[in-house]
């Protein structure tokens, strides 16, 4: 026989025991609490939450809560925003066999009206909430990493060709704010492959066009421009106020600038590194992995290896090998996947093959090892010479090769 709506509530009642809000808050203050499951809708969740809590919506209970709450003997306590909704899914625990199934009387707005503690997290406006709907429909980004990613502080050095996808995909993604170090303005012959820029800013700062770009593609980023060359006298500074250093510029004064300012800051290095038709991408984080000195303690003689304006490159490959740095960061500013740490991608476009090659550490490192001989920045400019870049001022925006491939070891 159906039953009526009272009937199935009376039963739910009985099945599943109400506590209070002040029970709840007290069993949550012991070590050992219970899981306290949230059944509201996800609008309703963004307006506040009890801390803590698991957030299953009701109508997916049956579904996710398995994952969630994998021990059946695990003690439960369902809320809702009255304490009706919440009875009901006590039942379909119940029925899913969870022993220790109780119910919040009152739900979040009791809660609430006591004073008891609740969290709020980030505030989404309805604009965000379409722009980065993708990012929420993945539990591994969801709105909890969109926060991360709206509050990640990046910075690119190189507004060129690897800086260019970097950037744009970062901003896209809703790094809420990124820097850019670069000197130069912007030239013909960056359209090739510096996607950031465009036929009718030829002439102006590549910080400033990149600016245009990013914020024309995404106003929830802040663009801070740094139109001055890296070097020891402000890479500290710069480097200071960001989480990540994406490394799109190339020239060695600056790699080895921004390898020891990182490793001295404790900051995450996304390098980048493109050659004709072959690209490299790896993450330097000390300890975990080795640093840019751990691979090439120094920097070769003068003149010893052409930059990209010499050599040439092809204008997709900054593309590929920037994305991947872009993907990186995000990797890292979420804490999701497995960084490339410790791992370089290399990447030949011609036979369109991918290695890995597993990097160590160098425990004797002159700059990241337990006895550092390297302690202060280094301008290396000062006395081997290298030029580099485009216009000869240092920057080559292009992000140029290593000095040598790195040699793959075993494993
Ligand atoms: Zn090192």
């Amino acid at each position: 026989m159906a039953k009526t709506y009272k009937q199935i509530m009376d039963e739910a009642r009985q099945a599943v025991p109400e506590v209070s809000p002040e029970q709840v808050k007290a069993k949550l203050d012991q070590a050992k609490h219970p899981v306290v499951l949230d059944v509201r809708e996800k609008d309703e969740v963004r307006q506040g939450y009890v801390p803590g809590a698991v957030v299953i919506p009701r109508g997916f209970l049956e579904m996710r809560v398995e994952e969630a709450v994998p021990d059946r003997k695990t003690p439960i306590i369902a809320y809702c925003g009255s304490g009706t909704r919440s009875l009901l899914a006590g039942r379909i625990l119940k029925e899913l066999g969870y022993s220790d199934v109780s119910s919040m009387r009152g739900g979040f707005t009791a809660w609430k009206n006591l004073g008891l503690p609740v969290k709020e997290d980030r505030q989404f406006t309805p604009e965000q909430l379409i722009r980065y709907s993708r990012h929420f429909l993945l539990p591994e980004v969801g709105e909890v990493g969109q926060a991360k990613l709206l509050d990640a502080k990046v910075l690119c050095i190189g507004a060129g060709g690897l800086g260019s996808p970097a950037a744009f995909y970062l901003a896209a993604a809703g790094v809420g704010t990124l820097g850019l170090v670069d000197m130069d303005t912007v030239d013909l012959s960056n359209l090739q492959r510096q996607i950031l820029h465009t036929n009718d800013r030829i002439g102006m700062p590549k910080t400033e066009s990149a600016k245009l770009t990013l914020q024309a593609l995404n106003p929830d980023v802040k663009v801070l421009e740094f139109r001055e060359r890296l070097s020891s006298e402000n890479a500290f500074r710069i480097f200071e106020q960001f989480d990540i250093v994406v490394n799109g510029c190339d020239n060695f004064p600056t790699r080895y600038l921004a390898n020891d300012a990182c490793v001295m800051l404790k900051k995450p290095l996304v390098d980048g590194a493109i050659w004709q038709f072959e690209g490299q991408a790896t993450v330097f984080y000390p300890p975990q992995g080795p640093c840019y000195r751990c691979l090439f303690p120094e920097p070769p003689p003068p003149g010893a290896v052409p930059s990209c304006a010499e050599a040439g490159v092809l204008g997709v490959l900054p593309g590929i090998v920037g994305c991947v740095q872009a993907l990186e960061a995000i990797k890292l500013i979420l804490g999701q996947g497995t960084p490339l740490i410790g791992r370089m991608m290399h990447l030949e476009t011609l036979s369109a093959e991918v290695r890995f090659l597993k990097l160590r550490r160098d425990p004797k490192c002159a700059v990241c090892s337990d006895h550092p001989t390297v302690t202060k920045l280094i301008d290396y400019e000062m006395f081997c010479g290298l030029g580099g870049g485009d216009n000869g001022n240092g920057a080559d925006p292009d992000g140029g090769h290593h000095p040598e491939p790195p040699r793959p070891t075993a494993g």
